[in-house]
């Protein structure tokens, strides 16, 4: 595909290859699960590797996967002609899950961990099904540090995500690409390429966990004061001293006196 913008896709395709070099996220003979949402992160995601794929000195396959959850107006036709017109490989699955949110959420609870634990299930499942020893996906930069803060704010966790690591099945390594690239150069890049972006229909569609929204504006003030703020929490995962941490556990593993 040809991308509208080449400077800015350049930015992102080399924040892609930074993170792929870094974390050792592709390697030779790979069979790559993509998860399609239908959203402006996982089609960039999927291009993205695409244009990598075809001048990468290691051989790789893509296979994009599109879990249907049963929300009433979800247009996963839209997301695979799409692909299909790109030429990919492509899957949709459908599911029961909106029967099953129904009928197992609690009143009050959120939607999306329920939701969110049935997809990723049924992503390891199929990915495993396709013969993918890997599963990508689209979680970018804002979404590691604002994961962070939750954690921190909310949860009392020192703890953000992982760009490399092994599935609860032990079979599926689970691989973030993006993240190195900010949602400000996601939003622009797949408008500006007509990705069409589908609404995931679910009852809370578009509207952001309230306490994710807080951080994403207690990032944005912060930025007027330091652009840099989420680069800096970014590279704060990658820079950790234990010994000025108050895990015991840790503490022992590093051998504290
Ligand atoms: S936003 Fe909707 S589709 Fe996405 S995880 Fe939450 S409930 Fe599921």
């Amino acid at each position: 595909m040809e991308f509208v913008d080449e400077k800015r896709y350049r930015k992102i395709k080399n924040g892609v290859g930074r993170a792929i070099a870094d974390f050792n996220l592709i390697e030779e003979g790979d069979r790559i699960a993509v998860a399609v949402s239908g959203g402006k992160d996982s089609y960039t995601l999927l291009h993205i590797l695409e244009s990598l794929r075809r001048r990468a000195p290691v051989k790789y396959e893509l296979v994009a996967l599109t879990i249907d959850s049963g929300y009433p107006g979800f247009r996963s036709d839209v997301i695979a002609a799409h692909l299909r017109e790109h030429g990919f490989t492509h899957h949709v699955e459908a599911t029961t899950h909106y029967d099953i949110i129904r009928e197992k959420r609690r009143p009050g609870s959120s939607y999306c961990s329920i939701c969110a634990r049935l997809k990723r299930g049924v992503l390891y499942t199929l990915a495993q099904k396709m013969g993918c020893n890997k599963l990508a996906l689209g979680h970018h930069l804002d979404d590691f540090v604002e994961t962070l803060l939750l954690n921190q704010f909310f949860v009392g966790t020192l703890k953000a995500m992982a760009p490399r690591m092994l599935a609860d099945n032990g079979e599926t390594t689970v691989i973030r690409p993006l993240v190195y690239v900010e949602e400000r150069k996601i939003i622009p890049f797949a408008r500006e390429n007509r990705f069409p972006v589908v609404c995931c229909c679910c009852p809370v569609c578009g509207k952001a966990d309230i306490q994710r929204k807080r951080m994403k504006e207690l990032l944005k003030a912060l930025e007027r004061e330091n652009p840099f703020v989420k680069r800096s929490l970014l590279r704060s995962l990658a820079n950790v001293q234990p010994r000025h941490l108050l895990d015991r556990e840790l503490q022992r593993v590093c051998a504290v006196p």
